[in-house]
């Protein structure tokens, strides 16, 4: 049998007695009624406090009230203090036995981890969060980032698998993680930088299927294009999967502990040697498909420097309408609206003013540098690092610079060796 509501009663009780305006206790159901006291409210949904996630949010040590939402409330996150630390170590979400286990195994060991492997992550903790398992990120030791990608272990691989993808030692370095943690799921990154061919070698090694390109994942299904996109195909979560690029959202709320676990042991024969990009001229590249570009407008006139800059750098050449016009650049080199949509990880633009139809084509890169002497150019506001000079000034600077960094990393690679 089911209670009757009566809501306006319920108001009336939560009605704070002594304010001028009417204000009423949200934060739990006042004594008397079901759910007295409860997080939840009587519909079963988590109750939401305003009042606790601003006092959760108020960073103590500053002199004036200053609210911080990094963390949704959470925590407060003072720099340097004892109190914060402890704040934000609380904030980490801790599993310590888990009832089973999620592999992810990431595409780029060494350094942060890509976006691709953050879906990948966010795709085991959606499989593990849905029955108390753990995700276990495989890459080499040393990897940023992890804990906030949503990693609860970090499975160390040896550290000279992270120079290059090296087909049967990855194998077999992932076989034994397999045949040691016994994963309830493993999910490869579905990419040609080894990810795809990885998921296969393991597949077949192992004699199970992989459910390959998977585009949707929830705890219970798991699904994919088929037939050219003709057709959907959709399971229950395989164990091995290998995950489409941009298909899951990467993990966002909860910080993981992110701990370190030694790998087993594992032998291997080298017989193929680390795969690795093959070097190309990047001017090469389509510009709707490079990652780098490095990009003119108006504000330049030293296209010998420019086109240096561009070689040093190993970027690929882009430029303004203007630029094309005035027969600097070729016509294909164009971003915008009329020209190329790019979509790089990067974008220095080179004294561009950013007119909408220039910034049309740069709304999907990720980090835009901006070089140009007026500082209330369109572009410096939509840069996330802008450098305020002549980009005559700044050309022979940068190619200076990433010269001494070669010079510096080969003295490195030449001392190792
Ligand atoms: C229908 C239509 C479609 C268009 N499509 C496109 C398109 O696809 N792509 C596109 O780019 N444009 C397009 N345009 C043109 C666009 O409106 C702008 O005219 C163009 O983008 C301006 O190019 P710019 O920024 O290089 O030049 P400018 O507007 O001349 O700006 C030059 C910038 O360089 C800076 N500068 C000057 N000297 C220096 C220096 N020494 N060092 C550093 N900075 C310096 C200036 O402060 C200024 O911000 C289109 C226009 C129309 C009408």
């Amino acid at each position: 049998m089911r209670t009757r509501r009566d809501p306006r009663a319920e108001r009336q009780a939560k009605l704070v007695p002594g304010t001028a305006r009417p204000r009423f206790l949200v934060g739990a159901a006042p004594a008397g009624f079901a759910n007295a006291g409860a997080a939840t409210g009587p519909t079963g949904r988590p109750r939401r406090d305003p009042r606790a996630s601003r006092a959760a949010a108020v960073v103590r040590t500053a002199p004036r009230l200053r609210l911080d939402w990094t963390n949704k409330g959470q925590a407060s996150l003072a720099i340097g203090t004892a109190q914060a630390a402890a704040a934000v170590k609380a904030a980490v979400r801790v599993i310590e036995e888990p009832a089973f286990l999620v592999l992810a195994v990431l595409d780029q060991p060494g350094g942060a981890p890509s976006d691709h492997d953050r879906q990948l992550i966010a795709g085991a903790r959606l499989l593990a969060d849905a029955g108390g398992g753990a995700v276990v990120a495989v890459t080499v030791e040393g990897v940023s980032g992890l804990g906030e990608a949503g990693a609860d272990r970090l499975l160390a691989l040896p550290a000279d698998l992270a120079e290059g993808y090296e087909p049967e030692r990855h194998a077999a370095a992932v076989l034994a993680a397999i045949e040691t943690l016994k994963p309830r799921h493993v999910l490869f990154a579905e990419s040609a930088d080894g990810g795809a061919d990885l998921a296969r070698r393991v597949a077949a090694a192992l004699g199970e299927r992989l459910f390959a390109g998977v585009e949707a994942l929830s705890p219970d299904r798991a699904s994919r294009r088929a037939r050219g996109g003709a057709a959907e195909m959709a399971r229950a979560p395989a164990r091995l999967m290998s995950v489409a690029a941009d298909a899951l959202p990467p993990h966002e709320g909860t910080v993981h502990e992110a701990r370190t676990i030694p790998a087993p042991a594992f032998e291997a024969e080298r017989r193929i040697g680390a795969v690795r990009p093959l070097a190309v001229d990047p001017d090469l590249i389509p510009l709707t498909e490079t990652d780098f570009i490095l990009s003119a407008g108006n504000g330049v006139t030293d296209w010998e420097g420019f086109a240096e800059l561009a070689r040093v750098l190993g970027a690929t050449r882009g430029g303004s309408r203007v630029v094309c016009d005035e027969g600097h650049l070729p016509r294909e080199r164009q971003v915008g609206a009329s020209g190329s949509l790019v979509r790089a990880g990067c974008y220095v633009a080179y004294g561009i003013a950013g007119a909408p139809q220039h910034l049309q084509g740069i709304t999907e890169v990720k980090r835009v540098v901006a070089i140009n002497t007026d500082l209330h150019a369109e572009m410096i506001k939509r840069a996330d690092l802008a450098i305020v000079a002549d980009a005559q000034e700044v050309m022979p600077a940068l190619i200076r610079h990433a010269l001494e960094r070669r010079a510096e990393r080969q003295g490195k690679e030449r001392r190792n060796a």
